[in-house]
C-alpha cells in the first residue's frame, strides 16, 4: 500500500484560536503561560488531524508569527530574549519588512542583512518551535532563506548559502534531531548556473547530518530536477499539480538514486477535490521507478482548516475540500476502495453554475472590445475640460477609517439584526461625514469611503453570481491577520448594480468629482479560490464584463472618474518569468475590457500597492488607464527610477504617505518624495495621494495627514 505524508497544515485553528491567543497576549489579556500552553494545545490538535489520515508529517511547524523569522532567529541573525522582543520583530516601529511569499497571498517577514556578513550561530530561540521534537523536525531550507532575504552583501551569495546550510545542520545536530523535513521551495525559481553550483556546495553540509533529510519543493516545477535528486538528501518532494507537467516530464528520466519521491498530487492551494482515481494511477506509474510517498502539492495553510460549518451553496460542498479534507484525500488514495474514490470524486470536472448569456458574451468578444478609443493624448484633453483639475490634484485611494462603530453596525446588519433601511441610513450618514471632511480639507477628487465594504474582494463576491463566500473559511494572510477567500465556482455576472447607490449618493452631496470604486478582475481572482474547469483567462473576462456593466451605470449616474484597483496584479504573476508574457497578456486584457467602452471624458484610474515596479512596467503601460496611484514611500524612490526607463505618458500619483504606519508625515517629508519624482515625471502628470486605502488608520491620523497633503499641493502650485 502506498505511504502518505502531509505538511503545512494551517496553524490558525478551527475557531481561529491562534489569532485569539496571540492578539490576546498583545492586549495583555492572555498571560505568557496561557499563550504557550494554548499554542501547544493547538499544535497538538493539528498533529492529531495529520495522524488521523496520513502516515507521517513534520514536527515543529508551529510559529508564533512567521517561520522565516523563526529561521532567522535559529541562525542567530536576530536576537530576541523575550516574547515581547520576538513580537517587536513582527510588528510596530522596528518590525521587519513584510512581503508576499512566492506568488501566494501569504506575507512573510523579510530577513535583512543590511549589506553585511553576519556571524551565524545555531541558536535556540525564545520561542522554541522544536521543543521536544526529535523526529522529522521542520526547517526552512538554506536556499529559500537566503533567496527571500534582502540586502545581502554583494558577491557573497555562495559563501552565505554555505554558512546558512552549515548553521542549520549545526542546529539540527545540536538538537539531536533524528530526521529533517526541509522546506526549500526556492528551488522552483529560475536559478542561474552559479546559484546551482552554490547549492551543490552548500547542500554538501547535509552529509554531516546522520539521519534522513527530506527536501520539499512546491508552487511550480524545478527546472533541474535531476540536479535536485543528486543532492545529499534522502527524499525529494515535488509539486505535480502546479508544475505545468514539467516535473512529471523530468521524472520520466531522472535517476532516483535511491531517493524517495514525495509526489505532491493533492492541491494545497486550491479547494477543488481531486480525481483520486487518476491520482492513484499516476502514483502507480511513478512507483515503477521510485519509492513513492503520496503527499500534498504546496503547504495546506493556503486553505481554510475544515469544511465543517462552512456555508456553501448546495452542490458546491461536495466539490470542494479544505485542509482537513485534503488529508482525507491522501488517506483515501492509500486506503479507499475504487468505489469510495469514485464517489468522492464524482463532481470533479463537471461545470456548475453555468450562465449561457455570459458564456456567449465572452465567446463573442472581438479585438475592439479590448481597445479604448480615442488615444490617451486626445481623451485627456476632454477629461480636463470636464474635470478642470488644478495642477497637482489631490485625492485618496478609496477607503476611510473603518471605525469600531462602522464594523459593529455592519456586523449587526449582516447578522440580520438591523434592517436594510436602517443600515442604508447609517452608511449614508458615514458617507456624508466623509464628503464633508474632504470638502473641509480641500481635496480635489473625492471618494465615498467604502464603509459598506468588509473587504475589497469579499464585497464584490457577495454581489456576483457564480462566486460563493464561505462564512468561516479563514486563511492567514500574515501574522494573525486572516481573510476569507471566496470561491469562484460558476459563471460570473452581476445580480444588478453593485456600488452605484453609495457612489451616486456621495456624488449628490458635492460638486467635486467622486471616484467610482471597483476591484479589478485579476485581484478578485488572486484573492479567491478560482474554478479550474475553464481557463482563468475566461473567468477574468467574465468578471471584467460585469465590471464593464457597472461602469456603464456609473456614467449614467453622472460619475466622471472610475478607479479599478488591481493591487494583486504582480502577486498573481507566475513564479517563472518565462511564463509572464502569457499571464500578463490576459491580465492586461481583462483590465482593458473593463474600460474599453467608456466615454472619452470618463477618467479611468487604477491603484496598485506594489513596490518593485520596474520589472512589470512594460505590462502596466499596456493597461491603458489615464491615471495610476502607487506606493512609493517604502520603496524609497526605486519606483521613480523605473519611470526613468520608459516613456510613461500617463498621470501618476506616487504615494507620499506610508499609510501602514500611524505616523503623520510632515509637509517637508512628503515634499521630498515629490521633488525627487518631479525630476522624472512632468508636473502636469503628477497627482498627490497616500500610498493606499485608509481603512486601517484612525481619523485622528487621517485628518492631520491629509491636511498636510493638501498643504503640500498648494505649496507646489504656488512654486510653479
Ligand atoms: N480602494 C481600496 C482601499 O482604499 C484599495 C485597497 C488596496 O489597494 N489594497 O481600501
Ligand atoms: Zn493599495
Amino acid at each position: 500500500m502506498i505511504k502518505t505524508y502531509a505538511y503545512g497544515f494551517p496553524r490558525l485553528g478551527k475557531q481561529r484560536e491562534f489569532k485569539r491567543l496571540i492578539e490576546g497576549f498583545w492586549a495583555g489579556k492572555v498571560t505568557e503561560e496561557e499563550l504557550l500552553t494554548g499554542i501547544e494545545k493547538l499544535n497538538k490538535k493539528r498533529e492529531e488531524s495529520y495522524a488521523a489520515h496520513v502516515d507521517n508529517f513534520p514536527r515543529g511547524e508551529m510559529t508564533l508569527y512567521d517561520p522565516m523569522l523563526d529561521t532567522a532567529l535559529i541562525l542567530g541573525l536576530y536576537r530576541a530574549e523575550s516574547l515581547e522582543e520576538y513580537f517587536q520583530l513582527c510588528r510596530g516601529k522596528n518590525a521587519l519588512e513584510m512581503t508576499k511569499w512566492f506568488n501566494t497571498n501569504y506575507h512573510y517577514l523579510v530577513p535583512d542583512f543590511e549589506g553585511k556578513r553576519p556571524q551565524f550561530k545555531a541558536t535556540v530561540p525564545v520561542w522554541d518551535r522544536h521543543k521536544g521534537v526529535k523526529r522529522n523536525a521542520h526547517l526552512i531550507g538554506p536556499l529559500t532563506f537566503l533567496k527571500l532575504s534582502k540586502n545581502l552583501p554583494e558577491g557573497a551569495f555562495g559563501e552565505l548559502l554555505k554558512e546558512v546550510a552549515k548553521t542549520l545542520v549545526d542546529y539540527a545536530v545540536e538538537r539531536g534531531f533524528e530526521s529533517i523535513h526541509l522546506d526549500d521551495p526556492a528551488f522552483v525559481l529560475e536559478l542561474s548556473k552559479e546559484e546551482w553550483k552554490a547549492v551543490e556546495e552548500a547542500y554538501g553540509e547535509f552529509e554531516r547530518f546522520p539521519g534522513d533529510v527530506n527536501l520539499f519543493t512546491y508552487y511550480d516545477s524545478v527546472d533541474n530536477l535531476a540536479g535536485l535528486f543528486e543532492l545529499p538528501v534522502s527524499g525529494v518532494g515535488v509539486d505535480l499539480v502546479h508544475d505545468r507537467g514539467e516535473n512529471l516530464k523530468q521524472l520520466k528520466t531522472v535517476e532516483p538514486g535511491g531517493k524517495k519521491l514525495f509526489a505532491g498530487v493533492i492541491d494545497g492551494r486550491n479547494v477543488w477535490r481531486a480525481d483520486l482515481t487518476a491520482k492513484r494511477a499516476l502514483l502507480a506509474e511513478l512507483a515503477e521507478r521510485f519509492e513513492v510517498v503520496a503527499t500534498n502539492a504546496a503547504p495546506l495553510f493556503h486553505l481554510p482548516v475544515s469544511l465543517a460549518g462552512a456555508t456553501l451553496p448546495e452542490g458546491l460542498l461536495e466539490k470542494v475540500a479544505f485542509a482537513e479534507e485534503k488529508l482525507k484525500e491522501l488517506s483515501l488514495i492509500a486506503k479507499g476502495s475504487d468505489q469510495e474514490l469514485n464517489s468522492w470524486s464524482k463532481g470533479v470536472g463537471s461545470s456548475f453554475g453555468e450562465l449561457k448569456e455570459v458564456r456567449e458574451r465572452v465567446q463573442n468578444l472581438k479585438e475592439e472590445d479590448f481597445e479604448r478609443k480615442p488615444a490617451y493624448s486626445e481623451r485627456v484633453k476632454k477629461q480636463q475640460e470636464v474635470l478642470k483639475l488644478p495642477l497637482f490634484p489631490t485625492t485618496t485611494i478609496g477607503s476611510f477609517p473603518q471605525t469600531e462603530e462602522v464594523r459593529r453596525v455592519r456586523l449587526l446588519y449582516r447578522k440580520g439584526k438591523l434592517s436594510q433601511e436602517d443600515y442604508d441610513t447609517f452608511i449614508r450618514g458615514e458617507i456624508a461625514k466623509a464628503i464633508q471632511i474632504q470638502e473641509e480639507l480641500g481635496l480635489d477628487v473625492f471618494v465615498h469611503g467604502e464603509f459598506e465594504r468588509t473587504d475589497m474582494v469579499e464585497f464584490f463576491a457577495e454581489k456576483m453570481k457564480g462566486i460563493a463566500t464561505t462564512g468561516n473559511g479563514w486563511v492567514i494572510s500574515y501574522g494573525t491577520r486572516c481573510y476569507r477567500p471566496p470561491i469562484i465556482y460558476g459563471d460570473v455576472d452581476r445580480e444588478g448594480p453593485m456600488t452605484i447607490k453609495e457612489i451616486a449618493f456621495a456624488q449628490s452631496l458635492t460638486d467635486k468629482p467622486v471616484k467610482g470604486m471597483l476591484t479589478g478582475p485579476v485581484t478578485i481572482i488572486a484573492w479567491s479560490f478560482v474554478r479550474e474547469d475553464i481557463p482563468t483567462e475566461e473567468v477574468a473576462y467574465q468578471i471584467a464584463l460585469a465590471l464593464k456593466d457597472e461602469i456603464a451605470d456609473y456614467e449614467k449616474a453622472g460619475i466622471k472618474i472610475v478607479q479599478i484597483d488591481e493591487p494583486a496584479i504582480r502577486e498573481k504573476a507566475p513564479i517563472k518569468r518565462r511564463n509572464w508574457d502569457d499571464y500578463f497578456r490576459w491580465a492586461v486584457r481583462s483590465f482593458r475590457l473593463c474600460h474599453s467602452s467608456v466615454k472619452p471624458e470618463t477618467q479611468i484610474h487604477t491603484h496598485m500597492c506594489y513596490s518593485e515596479f520596474g520589472e512589470i512596467m512594460e505590462y502596466i503601460l499596456q493597461m491603458d488607464f489615464d491615471v495610476i496611484s502607487i506606493e512609493a514611500t517604502r520603496s524609497k524612490g526605486d519606483i521613480i527610477e523605473a519611470f526613468e526607463k520608459v516613456n510613461f505618458d500617463r498621470q501618476i500619483g506616487l504615494g507620499v504617505w506610508d499609510i501602514h504606519s500611524p505616523y503623520v508625515p510632515t509637509v517637508e517629508e512628503m515634499k521630498e518624495i515629490v521633488e525627487r519624482a518631479l525630476k522624472v515625471i512632468p508636473k502636469e502628470n503628477f497627482w498627490i495621494n497616500p500610498d493606499c486605502g485608509l481603512k486601517t488608520r484612525r481619523w485622528e491620523e487621517v485628518i492631520p495627514a491629509l491636511r498636510n497633503l493638501v498643504a503640500l499641493a498648494k505649496e507646489l502650485r504656488e512654486e510653479q
